[in-house]
């Protein structure tokens, strides 16, 4: 299998997915029951309600279908493109069936179609429909990367060199993403494996599958506090294999109080704790502080709910949080089904598991999560009770299993927000009812406030409701590398607004409420207009009265969550390419012009590169040709763009190919053909063109340069020498060098002369010190060094191209200079992104999100480069101090430029 080199995922970025800004819905004072609201970038509505129309047919699906296909210009839907995924039954007698956009068979990420149906047999009428279904895509549905590379490539999602060694990739299918044309990627679910990956969930990798780049990354699994999809349902674990007799008895809680709790009666007259009192069987199984990736693939062999010879079991069922994981799960099941009429977390009365007691790493896991078919909850730890004590934990957990049956919100950016917000809800919903705490007692918003063994409610609790967060205050803009874009940190935003509604309306038909939209209206890539829409649509169906849906309207106005809200956020910058779907792949700049790589607007749903002037005006030209592959990876000199395609070649056999072309449109080049080989670092100066070849035939890896008529030049690569961060300018190579003798790491930046044919300075590193980010600029050859130990800070240096003196031009305690940044530099300024490697002991902010910042080219005090409050990433100098650079304050991700320069904020 092909070793794919060079494929970082530090930032992933830009998504495509539900976060443009709303153009359609509710205006500015919106009608809080529209009738009709338009979907976005697509034809097809988002929502139309206030229907009766007949609907044919004894089976809900048929009739469904019959309706969608009975008006085409309606809902622009094609009926041969929906499958059915499940019908949910209310116990009012309403039906709402739940499609699956496949686009030539491939599912559609978030693509999700509902009718609404009342009444019976001749009175069958269909009430409302909506959901998102996308009209525009043309992407293909064959891949052309092999699978191989698509797999090696999810792989390097594992940053951790320890946890990628032993790393799987689980092969999910071919998935179409939404946004343009779509995107056909390869799903993963990639696991770390080793000491390494120890408390680090497994991510959900989407690899782009013409293009051979990672399009989507986020979070597999739903930790309760931080980090972490909601996957769908799999097969549940299961109960143990004995014809249980229900039983009651008692079992000691964390504190040591005995509780009455159902138990089962085994045939050889012990006893264990499985509750069989309800339509699905509740099990909880104690890890016995097990570690937590035992459990990835279900309940290993050995362990067992806890078993006692008597109905009374001992005080470690107690210790081990067992019994009131036991207790809890039955006090959810309790609430859905009484309150709102739903049978388990998969709605069939499906067997619940709840796993107990486990560590990782050899210490307590400090956290509890769903896994797509259990609960896993922490084990006891010094400062805290076991995470199945608090209901509200439990609560949350279970929620996602029931959002996993349901909506199953994308856990990433807006709609994860909303996933863990619903969790929230229902979490704190549960723990008051059960409990039967007032709404307006102080501590009912606050989430997992009795967890900790010391200190005040408040100051345990994760989160809490009654934050009072706004969109347009509070939204953080950060990149899917951080908390799935944001999926705690933006939550209360949605959950404050559905606590407001259950504080103003009553708790009942609130709770009923908000799950009618999440079971009957939600889909997966809405975002928070579209929740807003969904829970206002559900109040309708629901038969709310005007007041009352005034009363919601408000509660999401004061959140700041209505159509719109992105561009009441004040922004320092102009957007040259709007919501680039590019993930990972850097923009470059140069002489006032700019490239970069998105999915094509109204082509083929393959990667194209695109240029523009950064002093803005007109539309991005495409200059990379359609024929089918994906073209990535630019760079430009200001004059002529030269970058690297991915795909079958005429002959259908894959490989990569270097393009150049002059950006005013002038004649494509192919540079280079390489058959079985990835090529990366492409770099273009004044006619030279050079890049990184790796070899998968020979397993050698080699620079290669080009120059106008001149045959192509290879400078070979040592086995154990890395190279990265190639730069071309004034017949100089440049590049950042890696190896390794017998124990003894070096480094260094290096220089090569095109007419010389031969390295002309080496910079080596000190101490072990390791030399990144390597550009040629200004005349001098600049670089970043980072220390052994990585404890202390990198430096930013520079060096004359003929090897004589070293200058600092940002000292390594300079408080700006974060572990290892990437630099871009023009021949005045030298740019890099910033941001503290740590979470701020405050919690995360806007300002403590990734800035960037700039130092003249001779050194001095960092200025930041634009005061835009959200996260800032892969900067790209242009000339003198202008550099663009890939934004996410407005909620989605944009390439910006500011106008002015550098200067304090
Ligand atoms: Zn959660």
């Amino acid at each position: 299998m092909p070793k794919v080199l060079g494929v970082g995922t530090a930032v992933v970025l830009g998504l495509g997915l539900g976060v443009p800004p709303a153009f359609a819905g509710p205006a500015a004072e919106p009608d809080p029951v529209p009738g009709l609201v338009a979907g976005r970038d697509t034809a097809a509505p988002q929502l139309v309600t206030g229907l009766s129309e007949p609907a044919v047919g004894a089976d809900p699906a048929g009739a469904a279908l019959a309706h969608l296909a009975a008006h085409p210009d309606r809902y622009r839907v094609d009926p041969a493109q929906l499958a059915e995924l499940g019908t949910e039954r209310a116990s009012d007698g309403r039906r709402t069936v739940r499609f699956e956009q496949r686009y030539g068979g491939v599912p559609v990420l978030g693509g999700q179609y509902l009718v609404h149906l009342t009444g019976d047999g001749a009175g069958q009428r269909v009430e409302s429909v909506g959901g998102k279904y996308f009209t525009g895509l043309s992407a293909p549905t064959a891949a052309t990367v092999p699978d191989a590379v698509l797999r090696e490539l999810a792989l390097t999602s594992v940053d951790d060199p320890g946890a990628r060694a032993g790393a799987t990739a689980e092969d999910r299918g071919l998935v179409i993403l939404p946004g343009d044309t779509g995107r056909l990627a390869r799903h993963f679910t990639v696991r770390g494996a080793g000491p390494d990956a120890a408390g680090r969930p497994a991510r959900e990798v989407y690899v782009d599958a013409t293009a051979g780049v990672i399009a989507l990354a986020h979070d597999a699994r739903s930790p309760y506090p931080a980090g972490g999809a909601a996957a769908r349902a799999e097969s549940t674990p299961g109960t143990p294999a004995t014809s249980p007799e229900a039983a009651t008895g008692t079992a000691p809680d964390v504190l040591g109080r005995s509780a009455k709790v159902n138990i089962v009666r085994l045939p050889d007259g012990s006893y264990q704790l499985v509750d069989v009192t309800r339509s699905a069987s509740l099990t909880t199984y104690d890890a016995a502080a097990r570690d937590e990736f035992d459990f990835n693939g279900g309940i290993p062999a050995g362990v067992l709910p806890p078993v006692s010879p008597t109905p009374d079991f001992p005080a470690g069922t107690g210790t081990s949080g067992a019994t009131d994981a036991h207790l809890n799960a039955g006090a959810v099941y309790d609430f859905y089904r009484d309150r709102l009429g739903r049978e388990g977390l998969d709605g069939k009365g499906g067997a619940i598991t709840s796993v107990v007691n486990l560590t990782s790493g050899g210490k307590p896991m400090v956290n509890a999560y769903w896994d797509g078919s259990k609960m896993l909850y922490g084990a006891a730890s010094d400062k805290r009770h076991p995470f199945s004590v608090a209901l509200d934990v439990a609560g949350h957990e279970m929620t996602h299993g029931v959002i996993g049956n349901t909506a199953n919100l994308v856990y990433l950016g807006q709609s994860g927000a909303m996933n863990e917000a619903l969790a929230d809800y229902f979490g704190n919903a549960i723990e008051v009812t059960t409990r039967g705490t007032a709404m307006n007692d102080p501590r009912a918003a606050l989430l997992g406030e009795s967890l900790c063994l010391t200190g005040t409610p408040e100051d345990c609790a994760d989160r809490r409701m009654d934050d009072h967060r706004t969109t347009v205050d509070d939204y953080l803009g950060v990149s899917p590398s951080l908390d799935s874009g944001g999926v705690h940190l933006n939550s209360t935003i949605f959950s404050g607004a559905l606590w407001d509604i259950r504080r103003t309306l009553d708790p009942l038909t609130a709770d009923r409420l908000v799950y009618r939209a999440l079971a009957e209206y939600l889909t997966p890539v809405d975002d928070f207009v579209d929740g807003r829409n969904a829970v206002l649509a559900a109040g309708r169906a629901l038969g709310l009265s005007r007041a009352q849906l005034r009363t919601v309207a408000n509660a999401f106005d004061a959140h700041g969550i209505r159509a719109g809200w992105q561009q009441r956020i004040g922004l320092d910058s102009r957007v040259l390419l709007r919501d680039a779907s590019t993930v990972s792949i850097a923009p470059a700049a140069a002489k006032g012009r700019w490239v970069a790589a998105t999915a094509e607007k109204g082509g083929k749903g393959f990667l194209s590169v695109f240029t523009g002037a950064v002093t803005g005006g007109g539309t991005p030209t495409r200059i990379s040709p359609a024929d089918g592959r994906s073209h990535g990876w630019p760079a430009t000199d200001g004059t002529s763009a030269a970058w690297a395609s991915m795909g079958a070649d005429a002959q259908g056999s894959w490989g990569m190919e270097v393009f150049a072309r002059p950006l005013n449109g002038g004649e494509l080049r192919s540079v280079h053909r390489g058959a079985n080989q990835y090529i990366s670092e492409v770099q273009v100066s004044g006619g030279t063109v050079a890049f990184r070849v790796n070899d998968f035939g020979s397993g050698r890896t080699w620079i290669q340069l080009h120059r106008d008529g001149a045959p192509a030049v290879e400078l070979p690569v040592a086995d154990d020498h890395d190279v990265t961060a190639l730069s071309v300018k004034d017949g100089l190579l440049g590049w950042s060098e890696d190896w390794t003798t017998g124990e003894t790491r070096s480094s260094a930046a290096t220089v090569y002369s095109v007419a010389e044919g031969k390295v002309v300075a080496r910079y080596p590193a000190a101490g072990g010190a390791s030399v990144s980010s390597t550009v040629l600029a200004g005349g001098r050859v600049l670089w970043v060094e980072t220390p052994a130990d990585r404890t202390g800070r990198s430096s930013i240096r520079s060096g004359a191209p003929d090897g004589s003196g070293v200058t600092e031009l940002l000292p390594g305690d300079s408080t700006y200079a974060k572990l290892r940044p990437t630099i871009t530099a023009s021949d005045r300024a030298v740019t890099f992104g910033y941001r503290d490697g740590d979470r701020p002991a405050g919690g995360w902010s806007n300002a403590a999100l990734s800035k960037i910042w700039q130092i003249p080219i001779t050194g001095g005090t960092p200025q930041r480069v634009s005061c835009n409050r959200g996260g800032q990433y892969l900067p790209a100098a242009d000339q003198g101090t202008r550099v663009v650079w890939l934004d996410g304050s407005a909620g989605r991700t944009d390439l910006v430029v500011r106008d002015r320069p550098a200067g304090s904020c």
